[in-house]
C-alpha cells in the first residue's frame, strides 16, 4: 500500500525525522490558509499523487507570497499530472502539500528496500539525489552505497556512520544524519514498510540534514496491524479493479495481456499464467479467488476480469481439493447467468468430483468449451483471444 507524501512526512515526524512544517489542503482557500501558519515568506506547493517526478512535471513549485500560493493552488488542483512514473494519461491532483521552503546546500538520496537475494533489508545512500536514482543505479551503480541490515539486529551505529561519511557530510551534518538513519529504520521496522525512499534528503544551508521528500510503500501482509496507516489509504490513486478486489478478498493483479484468468491458489494461478505464455498467449490478469470458489467469489471474479476492455477469452482453471469441482461448477454457471458474458470461456476443473462437474457444465444452456487437460484448456483460450475459434 501506498501513501501519499505529507502522509508519510506525518509519519517521519512521529519518529524523530525531521522534515519541513507544512500541511495538507483539499482547496484553495486551504493552501492559503496553511501558508499563514508557516514560519517564513518562502514556501512550496506541491501536488499530492502516489507518483514521483513530480518536480519535473510541473507538480512542485514555489511560492513567496499569498497571492502565488492562491494561483499555484488554482492551477494545480485539479490538474492532470503527467510523470515519468503515472504514464501518459497522468493523475488527477486532488491533494496539495504547503510546506516550508527550504534553502538547499546538497540534495542526497536515501532508502531502505528489502533485498530478496540476501533476505536482508539493504539501506542506501547515493551523493546524486533529486535526480531519478534509476538512472543513477544503471549508468554509475558505485555512486549509490548500501549497508545490509540483519533484520534480528537493526541498523547499527557503526553502518550510520559509515553511510553518513559516505555522503562526504561533516562536522554537525554527519550527527544530524545519523538520527535521521537511525529514524528512518525505526520507522521502516515499525510500521512494516516494504519501501522507504527520500529523494531528496538534503542539507540545509545551516548544516541540518532534513527530508524533503518521503515514499513510503508498506507491506500489505503487514496491514493487519496498523489500523492507523489502513486509514491513510487513497482508493482514488489505486487501479479501480485491484481496489474492487480487495473488497472482495481476491487477490487480483491486472497484467497487459489478452487471456483472462480464474484460478483457486496463488501457485496454481502462476502455473496458469506460465501456460498461458508458453502456448503463445499473454494473461491479462492474475486472479487467485482462494480456497472457497463458491458462485459469489466467482461472480465477483468474472466482474473483475470482464472490467478489462483488453481480455478477449477467459480461462478458468479450478483444482478440487478441499473445494468440490461440482459446487465450483454450479457457482460458475449460476454466475454466468447472472453476468452477460460475450466472450469464449474455457473451463478446466480437476480433482474431486470433477466428472459431476463435467456432467453439469455439459448439461447447462451456456456456451463453454471444457477443457480436456490444462494444457489442452491454455491453447484453447489462446487461440480465442487471437480470435482463432469461436
Ligand atoms: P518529486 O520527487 O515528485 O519530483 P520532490 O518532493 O522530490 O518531488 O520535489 C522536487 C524538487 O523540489 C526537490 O528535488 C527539491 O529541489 C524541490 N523541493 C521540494 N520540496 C522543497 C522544499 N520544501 N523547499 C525547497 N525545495 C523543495
Ligand atoms: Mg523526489
Amino acid at each position: 500500500m501506498k501513501v501519499h507524501e505529507y502522509q508519510g512526512k506525518e509519519i517521519f515526524r512521529q519518529f524523530g525525522v525531521v522534515v519541513p512544517e507544512g500541511y495538507p489542503a483539499f482547496s484553495i482557500d486551504e493552501a492559503v490558509a496553511n501558508y499563514r501558519k508557516l514560519p517564513g515568506d518562502l514556501a512550496v506547493v506541491k501536488a499530492q499523487i502516489h507518483a514521483g517526478g513530480r518536480g519535473k512535471g510541473g507538480g512542485v513549485k514555489l511560492a513567496h507570497n499569498e497571492k502565488e500560493v492562491r494561483d499555484l493552488a488554482r492551477n494545480m488542483l485539479g490538474m492532470q499530472l503527467v510523470t515519468h512514473q503515472t504514464g501518459p494519461a497522468g493523475k488527477q491532483v486532488q491533494r496539495l502539500l504547503v510546506e516550508a521552503g527550504v534553502r538547499i546546500a546538497r540534495e542526497l538520496y536515501a532508502g531502505i528496500v528489502l533485498d530478496r537475494s540476501t533476505g536482508e533489508f539493504v539501506f542506501m545512500v547515493s551523493t546524486e539525489g533529486g535526480i531519478e536514482i534509476e538512472k543513477v543505479s544503471q549508468k554509475t551503480p558505485d555512486k549509490i552505497i548500501k549497508e545490509w541490515i540483519n533484520p534480528g539486529l537493526g541498523l547499527r551505529g557503526y553502518q550510520a556512520r559509515k553511510l553518513a561519511f559516505a555522503l562526504g557530510l561533516e562536522g554537525a551534518q554527519v550527527k544530524s544524519a545519523i538520527k535521521i538513519f537511525q529514524s528512518l529504520w525505526q520507522v521502516f521496522y515499525n510500521k512494516d514498510c516494504s519501501l522507504i525512499e527520500i529523494n531528496p534528503l538534503v542539507v540545509t544551508e545551516d548544516d541540518q540534514v532534513i527530508a524533503l521528500d518521503a515514499k513510503i510503500n508498506f507491506d500489505d501482509n503487514g496491514l493487519f496491524r496498523h489500523s492507523e496507516i489502513k486509514e491513510l489509504r487513497d482508493i482514488t490513486e489505486e487501479d479501480p479493479a485491484e481496489a474492487e478486489a480487495t473488497k472482495f478478498s481476491l487477490n487480483y493483479i491486472k497484467l497487459d495481456g489478452n487471456v483472462g484468468c480464474m484460478v483457486n491458489g496463488a501457485g496454481l494461478a502462476m502455473a496458469t499464467m506460465d501456460i498461458i505464455k508458453l502456448n503463445g498467449g499473454e494473461p491479462a490478469n492474475f486472479l487467485d479467488v482462494g480456497g472457497v470458489a463458491n458462485s459469489k467469489t466467482v461472480a465477483n471474479g468474472f466482474r473483475l476480469i470482464l472490467s478489462d476492455p483488453n481480455v478477449k477469452s477467459v480461462l478458468i482453471n479450478i483444482f478440487g481439493g478441499i473445494v468440490r469441482c461440482d459446487r465450483v461448477a454450479a457457482g460458475i454457471i449460476e454466475a454466468l447467468s447472472e453476468i452477460d458474458v460475450k466472450i469464449p470461456v474455457i473451463i478446466r476443473l480437476e480433482g474431486t468430483n470433477a466428472q459431476e462437474a463435467a456432467r453439469l457444465l455439459k448439461e447447462s444452456s451456456l456456451q463453454f468449451k471444457v477443457a480436456k487437460s490444462l494444457q489442452d484448456g491454455a491453447e484453447q483460450a489462446v487461440k480465442a483471444a487471437a480470435g482463432g475459434a469461436k
